[in-house]
């Protein structure tokens, strides 16, 4: 079987790795800085020269490689192999032809995805999701991304657009969300507005370490220097990943009465805050779902780690391409 690439296409740095499918491995890996301030033709070249460069210093051929999987990180148009929308890229990434570009530039079949979708379908091929039929993920970070895998398919909907289950509206009076609707669960619980919650309650006086822990810069305080101080007993450290779990339990809720999944994964950089969120997720489910059996569902830590986007777009890739 050959090979396959796998690109995580971030806004700070490409990451492209070779995939042996068969493994569930990336047998060879670069990285390089994105540079998105040199604008999206810039960027596109960048990817095709590392996908080379990749190939070749792992010390491959491309006859090796049977295809390119793309994870993009906003709004794409399967069927068209475009980007629609980039929020945390700069330059103007409006129905950008990036599948045919790469294809043109590398002479290798492309396919793009959803970079939130790509982690979800690398957890469910080789990761926390394995042989499980139905399949939530929530991507937990910067943004909050999402992705379903329905009776053993990745749900795409339109054009790829379905299971963003970080814009679900947990509040329609809530804050703002940079999607543009308002109460989305990533307004309230990405990894700016957790640090957020931790800010404020010190910059109100309240009793609690993260001041302390944060050398008095608070932009220092983060989601992971939160969880930290909240392990060692901090009652508002605490009291925030019960707030911030409980908004996610709801989405959770909402998930598991819609989907009926058998298993929800939390992926992501905040996801390792652990049984902070794990808790009171439970706990919210157990008050709010009657509908379906929820003591059949598990709610666990993604396994993979960082190289779930380019295990899981390596495989779609893999998948699409032999159609
Ligand atoms: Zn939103």
């Amino acid at each position: 079987m050959k090979h396959f690439i796998g690109i995580d296409m971030g806004g700070t740095n490409i990451k492209t790795g070779i995939v042996d499918l068969s493994a569930g491995e990336v047998v060879h890996a670069s990285v390089t800085p994105t540079l998105g301030r040199l604008g999206h033709e810039a960027v596109m070249g960048r990817i095709a020269d590392q996908i080379l460069e990749t190939i070749q210093e792992g010390g491959f051929s491309t006859a090796d490689i049977g295809g390119v999987g793309v994870g993009v990180p906003g709004v794409l148009d399967l069927d068209q192999g475009l980007v629609l929308f980039l929020p945390n890229l700069p330059g103007n990434w409006r129905n950008v032809a990036l599948r045919r570009t790469l294809e043109a530039k590398t002479g290798l079949p492309a396919a793009l995805l959803n970079d939130a979708r790509a982690i979800t379908y690398g957890e469910w091929k080789f990761g926390a999701g394995k042989g499980v039929d139905t399949i939530a993920c929530f991507t937990l970070g910067t943004g909050i991304g999402g992705g379903l895998v329905i009776e053993g398919r990745l749900h795409l909907g339109i054009g790829g657009t379905g299971g963003e289950l970080g814009h679900q509206c947990i509040d329609p009076n809530g804050p703002q969300c940079g999607c543009g609707g308002r109460g989305c669960l990533e307004s309230l619980v990405s990894g700016p507005a957790i640090a957020a919650l931790g800010v404020r309650a010190v910059l109100q006086g309240r009793t609690t370490s993260l001041g302390s822990l944060a050398g008095a810069d608070l932009n220092n305080i983060t989601p992971e220097l939160i969880w930290q101080a909240a392990r060692q007993g901090d009652p508002v450290a605490n009291e925030i990943y019960e707030l911030v779990g409980d908004y996610l339990g709801v989405a959770v809720s909402n998930i598991l009465v819609t989907v009926g999944p058998r298993k929800v994964i939390l992926a992501g950089g905040v996801a390792g805050a652990g049984d902070l969120l794990l808790n009171p997720i439970r706990r919210r489910i157990r008050l709010q779902v009657f509908m379906m059996p929820a003591d059949q569902v598990e709610v666990v830590i993604a396994s993979l780690g960082a190289n779930a986007g380019i295990l899981g777009v390596a495989a779609w890739a893999a998948q699409k391409l032999a159609k």
